[in-house]
């Protein structure tokens, strides 16, 4: 349906529950349902951006903020070993939810490449 909400807007406006980690005016964080790793959370933006593709000029201050956000989140869940960010773009890139999210994964080591 045109116009109908990805769940991750649900999300935010908090029509179906998650396990938030951070929010501020800008981003959310929560637990991924389906955790690829002992660590895996979702960092979103609160304004509705289809997919990193579509990014714009005017962005640029809330990607950074999204970035230093998920270092962020990463020193407080312990990960000082290492962490993986991921950003899947696309039906190719793995894109599920059509609204901009970072992955941030850890609690194991992590192989390269991916698939
Ligand atoms: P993508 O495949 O688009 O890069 O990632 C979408 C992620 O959202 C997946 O890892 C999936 O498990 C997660 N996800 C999908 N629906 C929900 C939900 O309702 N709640 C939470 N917490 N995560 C979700």
């Amino acid at each position: 349906m045109a116009g109908a909400k990805t769940i991750f807007k649900r999300i935010i406006d908090r029509e179906i529950p998650a396990k938030i980690v951070y929010e501020d005016e800008l981003c959310l964080a929560f637990h991924d349902v389906h955790p690829q790793a002992p660590i895996h959370v979702l960092v979103i933006p609160k304004k509705e951006i289809p997919s990193a593709a579509e990014l714009s000029d005017e962005d640029q201050a809330l990607a950074g903020h999204l970035l230093l956000t998920v270092s962020k989140i990463a020193t407080q869940l312990g990960l000082e070993q290492g962490y993986r960010i991921i950003v899947n773009c696309g039906p190719w890139g793995g894109q599920s939810v059509d609204h901009l999210h970072l992955h941030l994964l850890g609690g194991r080591p992590l192989n390269w490449p991916p698939g």
